[in-house]
């Protein structure tokens, strides 16, 4: 069965509209969104952050002060689907291997969520989220399921917007940046030399350690990201790992000429490229070092803030209608 079919089959035994447009889920067949005793409620084939192939579910309320109390009496009706709570929303997630879940069972799901949640929540529908007043019409804010009356859409963008604005205008403090940084590759190489030296090996995942501390304590002190602190996240931990490296050697050195620890370092380091090319890990455990900062920058990449509303717009209601886009 196609995912379309499948969604139409749902929708029809929910009562929820089969929005194809919209894929607030990610997956291109769409989602049924709709209203259900007050309640906000959309169902979607989605896939997990593994890449699993999943059913969604989204259960949204209005808010309560203890997300847990819902949570409680969602979870002796989630069968097997996987559960998490907030103030507002309830997303269920099943992941299932090569058949589809059974529609007739998800459709039941959804009653018995529903019957459940109606115990700890109450109805969101029909009310603007942010200042209570009557609000008929459905939408979609950053494609979740919302009312939000037009004035408070309006307040909401700006909102986002003086967000994005206030980020702009920090302040990046770079010296701090790179003293945090300075401090922590030193860290990390005393660590990375040490414990190679003492175990006699080198462990890759360190490296990768080392990227990730690098990056937290740069970005600790810059406050704000710019390209500047990732080329320095960059260098830092590239020079960090070397030095481990460097360390390491003159730990060996030194014990192997009778020489003083900074005597046996200054030797090393005269003749650094040569062992480092001649050893098999040095330019790997650098490539490391910057995978691990790289995740720490991707992780401070500028937040989103743009706030999208879009209406639902019309559902489609037969396969035909489906398969004539
Ligand atoms: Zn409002």
């Amino acid at each position: 069965m196609k995912n379309q079919e499948w969604l139409l089959q749902v929708s029809k035994l929910t009562g929820l509209p089969y929005y194809e447009q919209h894929r607030i889920f990610g997956d291109k067949s769409g989602a049924l969104i709709g209203l259900s005793d007050g309640f906000i409620v959309a169902v979607g084939f989605s896939k997990t952050d593994r890449g699993h192939a999943a059913i969604k579910i989204l259960l949204r309320y209005a808010k309560v002060l203890d997300s847990g109390v819902v949570h409680q009496a969602l979870d002796s009706a989630k069968g097997k689907f996987k559960l998490a709570t907030d103030q507002t929303t309830a997303t269920l997630v099943r992941i299932y291997s090569f058949a589809k879940p059974d529609t007739a069972d998800v459709a039941e799901k959804v009653r018995e969520l529903l019957i459940a949640l109606k115990t700890t929540a109450l109805p969101i529908g029909g009310k603007c989220e942010e200042c209570g007043r009557a609000e008929p019409q459905m939408l979609l804010l950053n494609d979740v399921p919302a009312y939000y009356c037009p004035s408070c859409q309006v307040q909401v963008a700006q909102k986002l917007d003086a967000a994005a604005l206030a980020y702009e205008n920090l302040e990046t403090n770079l010296p701090l940046g790179l003293l945090y940084g300075a401090v922590a590759a030193l860290l990390g190489s005393v660590a990375w030399g040490g414990a190679a030296y003492l175990l006699h090996r080198i462990f890759l995942w360190g490296a990768i350690g080392i990227g990730l501390l690098v990056g937290k304590a740069v970005v600790k002190g810059a406050g704000k990201v710019t390209w500047t602190a990732r080329i320095m996240i960059g260098v830092l931990t590239a020079a960090s790992v070397v030095f481990g490296d460097s360390i390491f050697y003159a730990l060996i050195v030194k014990n192997q000429n009778q020489l003083a620890f900074v005597a046996a370092l200054k030797l090393v380091m005269a003749n650094f490229w040569k062992l480092e090319s001649d050893s098999d890990g040095g330019l790997v455990s650098i490539l490391f070092g910057l995978i691990g900062a790289g995740i720490t920058v991707y992780g401070t990449r500028k937040p989103a803030f743009k706030a999208r509303f879009i209406s639902l717009g019309i559902p489609v209601t037969t396969l035909s209608s489906v398969a004539a886009k």
